[in-house]
């Protein structure tokens, strides 16, 4: 059988904004600005950031250094800010590893700034995940909520477990990973690709 191939993308740490929180951080009624859009349709890159206020206790904020995060639309019903672990230790938040989206038992909190204010967003780390249409979860022999393994193929290649599956006719085939875990194979901020093993 031929192995099913799929493309591999990196998220790197950003932010999703419901309407509300848009306003305290950007002014009311603000439209985010488009400046590329992502793979899965009707996602786009915006280019609003926002600052994080990291703990005083952090040694980040004893530098004077401060940690943004891109802004990602469309705007949402509910905020959440989506990090790596790597992330997460250096900025001391407890943030939980869930689906992106599962957000009702999260209790991490990261208050945030933009130009207008600030507000307070839940943090989590983002279960990998793969993206799929009907059609394509299909024809890989796929199914929603499913997990599978995908070997990465690169030159630190390696195989990653427990893949949530997620089914949705705007989707479009793509495996989702966190720059923690593009590091551990060696994909950096590169595109690469992974078989269903
Ligand atoms: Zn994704």
């Amino acid at each position: 059988m031929n192995k099913i191939k799929i493309p591999v993308e990196v998220s790197a740490r950003h932010i999703h904004l419901s309407q509300k929180d848009l306003d305290k951080l950007f002014g009311k009624n603000y439209v985010l600005y488009k400046i590329k859009d992502l793979s899965q349709p009707g996602k786009f890159a915006a280019k609003e950031e926002v600052k994080i206020i990291t703990p005083p206790s952090s040694p980040t904020f004893e530098k004077g250094g401060r940690i943004s995060l891109h802004v990602l639309g469309p705007v949402r019903p509910e905020s959440q800010i989506e990090l790596s672990l790597t992330d997460a230790i250096r900025l001391e938040v407890d943030a939980p590893m869930v689906v992106s989206g599962n957000l009702k038992n999260v209790k991490s909190f990261i208050e945030v700034k933009g130009p207008k204010g600030k507000a307070k967003v839940k943090a989590i780390v983002a279960e990998r995940h793969i993206h799929c249409s009907p059609e394509e979860a299909r024809a890989a022999h796929i199914k929603n909520g499913q997990k599978v393994s995908m070997e990465v193929v690169s030159g630190r290649g390696l195989v990653f477990n427990n893949i949530i599956v997620r089914v949705d006719k705007n989707f479009k085939l793509s495996c989702h990973i966190d720059t923690d875990e593009a590091n551990a194979c060696g994909l950096g901020k590169v595109r690469g690709v992974g078989y269903l093993i």
